[in-house]
């Protein structure tokens, strides 16, 4: 079994459901007492956040590079960028390490293909939602039609994402707002939705949602333990 190294802390109320799901998975797997072998380098959020808002994608990107190097020189096999806005620097971290890091879209594309369907709803931060970087990734590489919430719906989407979701608090009223917003979508053709915020899948779990739900940390964590398998 290979050693995951684990760029957290974006939020770590996710992050710490990799932990959680991938050493399930391992004892699910291996039995008795295993567990996975990580190495984790969690951010203070407030510096990526900041980041984030000044625009400042390069110098967001050193710094997870940074973050990459340091977990290969302590013996990482393979990593994971626990968040999915953070892909937006996806290449500065993969150019940085010479061990495969696992692309979080990727994961979610796999998911979305052996469900069979073509057209899903992606919701996740503004970043997410409306820079290429993860639309297109799930288009041009996988060939999957993607369909995003109109303006006031992504304030919605976004705004419960860093006002809640990433501070830990979970509201009864968001995720009514979450589903409405869902069922629209369903409504506009989506034949699925991706939860594409790795906080999102702690406010809305798949039996609330009546087509296919794609929780992303759960997709990539699980990716995590079939390549280090
Ligand atoms: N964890 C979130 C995501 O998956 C949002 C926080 C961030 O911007 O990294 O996009």
């Amino acid at each position: 079994m290979k050693r995951i190294g684990l760029i957290g802390g974006m939020s770590w109320e996710s992050s710490i459901e990799y932990e959680r799901i991938i050493n399930e998975e391992v004892r699910r797997r291996l039995g008795g007492v295993h567990s996975a072998d990580l190495i984790i380098r969690s951010f203070d959020f407030a510096d990526i956040e900041e980041l984030q808002t000044r625009n400042d994608w390069a110098s967001a990107g050193l710094l997870l590079a940074d973050a990459a190097r340091t977990l290969t020189q302590a013996g990482a096999e393979l990593l994971v960028l626990c968040t999915n806005s953070m892909h937006r620097v996806f290449d500065a971290i993969a150019g940085a390490t010479s061990v495969p890091v696992l692309h979080i879209a990727d994961a979610t594309a796999a998911a979305i293909s052996r469900e069979g369907i073509e057209t899903v709803g992606l919701l996740g931060t503004r970043y997410t939602m409306e820079l290429p970087f993860y639309r297109e990734r799930l288009e041009d590489l996988h060939g999957i039609r993607v369909q995003i919430p109109d303006d006031d719906e992504r304030t919605v989407i976004h705004d419960v994402i860093y006002d809640e979701l990433v501070r830990g608090i979970v509201r009864d009223e968001s995720r009514a707002r979450y589903l409405t917003i869902i069922e629209n979508m369903i409504d506009r053709g989506c034949e699925g939705i991706i939860a594409g915020c790795t906080e999102i899948e702690l406010l809305v779990q798949p039996h609330l949602v009546s087509v296919p739900y794609f929780a992303t940390a759960r997709l990539h964590a699980i990716a995590a333990v079939d390549a280090a398998f």
